[in-house]
């Protein structure tokens, strides 16, 4: 892998951009995996193990002969995608969950629902974290093949009536509290019947 470094020149203290090359590499007798200059060092030395380098991330080789040193600063950007040499990516496993064209809901307690589609296969987690209320929202995948509510068009007045009447019992339109019982299911009815004819769906459990 070739990266950008810095090098300055141990006499006249001039730095230049330089481009060095880094393997990662054993060494007989060693342990563990190092990273080694391979290119653009000068003594063709210089290395450092793995596993400190993956610890600090930093990098300030000296390359030269004794007493004349040059140093080499390897910046942050360079020191990450030497850090890459480490790693590789799974495309796809047997482990991952099946999921690829599904529809999973999150559905947090203070009423905010938020719907995701699935690209690919993979594993997501049952809770996460409520993007309104910081609360936690929960997987709801059986409500998406199997819904819990419908929406639906009764089919009578008298339906709509209970309807009101259950409305009113539950206290959903807290706006007729001062009125007489009779009287608020009859303004909750007549909203509804508008509703109603205005297209409005109705909901009820499964
Ligand atoms: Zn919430």
């Amino acid at each position: 892998m070739k990266v950008k470094a810095i090098r300055t020149n141990c006499r006249t203290g001039v730095e230049r951009e330089v481009e060095i090359e880094i393997i990662r590499r054993k060494y007989p007798g060693l342990d563990g995996w190092w990273y080694s200059i391979v290119k653009g060092g000068v003594t063709g030395f210089e290395s450092c193990r793995c596993e400190f380098f993956d610890r600090d991330m930093r990098w300030w080789a000296c390359i030269g002969a004794k007493d004349r040193w040059d140093k080499l600063f390897v910046p942050p950007e360079s020191l990450l995608r030497i850090k890459m040499m480490n790693y590789s990516l799974v495309t796809e496993s047997e482990e991952f969950t099946e999921k690829k064209g599904m529809i999973n809901i999150y559905a947090c307690g203070c009423g905010r629902v938020v719907v995701y589609g699935y690209e690919d296969n993979g594993v997501t987690p049952n809770i996460i974290i409520c993007d309104q209320c910081g609360g936690e929202a929960f997987s709801q995948f059986e409500q998406v093949t199997q819904p819990s509510r419908i929406w639906y068009r009764p089919s009578s007045l008298e339906e709509l009536e209970k309807i009101a009447e259950a409305a009113w019992a539950a206290g959903a339109d807290t706006i007729y509290c001062n009125e007489d019982k009779a009287k608020m299911i009859g303004s909750i009815f007549s909203n509804y019947v508008e509703h109603y004819n205005n297209g409005g769906l109705f909901a009820r459990m499964v």
